[in-house]
């Protein structure tokens, strides 16, 4: 990876860019409170059902009445900005994938394009709807790649055969993967990646 002006860096949003889940876990306590959902609250678990106690139609609920509060008052990991508009400054190409969709909120490109102006975060792309990553990150010719959900990780990697990062959460602490290498902040992430630029 020669010429930095090639590269493009595929980044995941909530929990990899944005401390979502933290503000999750704390509109999903009150909502089982209004709604009487007696289920002991398991953090590390990745399913709404196994850490919420939830079916399908309590997570739309839960959607139309805290996620659009929820996703606000969700924090920007640290150093998340100054990385990657260094990155950016620096000449790769960033682009944000996320599986937000507009089944969640009606607005959801421009709610999320605010919050990732508001946070001051320069980018190239910003694509949503994002179901099946590999697939985006193939056509947008992705060289590397960062998200917190593990299954999203290994199909990118299976796929495309990139260096893929895994950003470590509470709920994804078990999972591992030989290729895929967890990434606890960005300033590692920012180290990481101008090593992989330097030594090809
Ligand atoms: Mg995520």
């Amino acid at each position: 990876m020669d010429n930095k002006k090639n590269i493009t860096i595929g980044i995941d949003l909530d929990d990899t860019i944005s401390s979502s889940n933290e503000m999750f876990i704390k509109y999903a306590k009150l909502y089982n409170k209004e709604k009487k959902i007696n289920f002991k609250i398991d953090e590390t678990q990745w399913d709404l059902d196994k850490s919420f106690g939830w079916n399908d139609n309590n997570y739309k609920e839960f959607c139309k009445q805290y996620l659009r509060t929820l996703l606000n008052e969700a924090e920007i990991k640290y150093n998340a900005a100054e990385k990657i508009n260094k990155l950016k400054n620096e000449g790769y190409k960033i682009i944000i994938i996320t599986s937000r969709n507009e089944k969640e909120l009606n607005d959801m490109y421009s709610f999320t394009e605010k919050w990732l102006k508001n946070h001051n975060i320069n980018y190239d792309k910003l694509i949503i709807n994002s179901l099946q990553k590999e697939e985006e990150c193939l056509k947008n010719k992705v060289n590397i790649f960062i998200d917190d959900n593990m299954k999203n990780c290994m199909n990118v990697y299976k796929k495309l055969q990139i260096p893929v990062f895994l950003f470590d959460g509470l709920y994804n602490t078990n999972d591992k993967y030989s290729n895929i290498e967890r990434v606890y902040s960005w300033d590692e992430i920012y180290l990481k990646i101008k090593n992989i630029v330097e030594e090809n």
